[in-house]
């Protein structure tokens, strides 16, 4: 068990108060905690931090470099960890407890690029993908069976920003098509 001390104002800041984007709160809460009560002077190994967090090094690096670009990791007294060995000594690390605003939106799964402009012509699905739908689905319709006009269909929309990815594809028959209605989306044919 550890003991150390928590510095409440401080986790309360990144809960309430500072514009976190909600995929970098946790390691900001973690290293926010062990500040002191005007949010300076935390020094945790980063493999510490991540532990805490349940994420990788690696990760935990990534959080801090993007918490230190947005302005919510500052870099503290670097003279509190001198007593430490050069190669054991965690970087310091502050955090502005006066800064306060709204919380970022999490970006939406599928970037806004991807979303077809109308009247813009679609590039065609790559052969490897097609060709590997296709095997999954046994070269028949996965919800007939049948191997009547088969097309290529997307199952979250390409309108919506669907990637041709194999996951998001799958084999229908012009029966099964139709019966879709207005939701599906032929966008490749077997007969091209
Ligand atoms: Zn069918």
């Amino acid at each position: 068990m550890d003991h150390e001390p928590v510095c409440m104002r401080a986790i309360d800041w990144v809960i309430d108060d500072a514009p976190v984007p909600a995929e970098l709160a946790g390691t900001l809460v973690v290293i926010a905690r062990a500040c002191d009560d005007q949010g300076q002077g935390s020094s945790q190994p980063v493999a510490k931090i991540a532990k805490k967090t349940g994420k990788s090094v690696k990760q935990t690096q990534r959080d801090i470099a993007r918490l230190r670009s947005l302005g919510l990791l500052l870099l503290g007294d670097q003279t509190l960890v001198h007593n430490l060995a050069s190669g054991q000594r965690p970087t310091v690390y502050d955090v502005p407890l006066h800064i306060k605003g709204t919380k970022p939106v999490r970006a939406p799964r599928y970037s806004a690029e991807r979303i077809a402009p109308e009247g813009v012509r679609r590039r065609p699905i790559p052969t490897a993908v097609r060709v590997a739908v296709f095997a999954r689905d046994g070269d028949a319709c996965i919800k007939c069976g049948s191997t009547h006009l088969l097309a290529l269909d997307r199952i979250y929309p390409w309108s919506r920003g669907g990637p041709d990815t194999v996951e998001n594809l799958r084999v229908l028959c012009g029966s099964c098509n139709s019966r879709k209605g207005a939701r599906i989306e032929v966008i490749d044919d077997l007969a091209d």
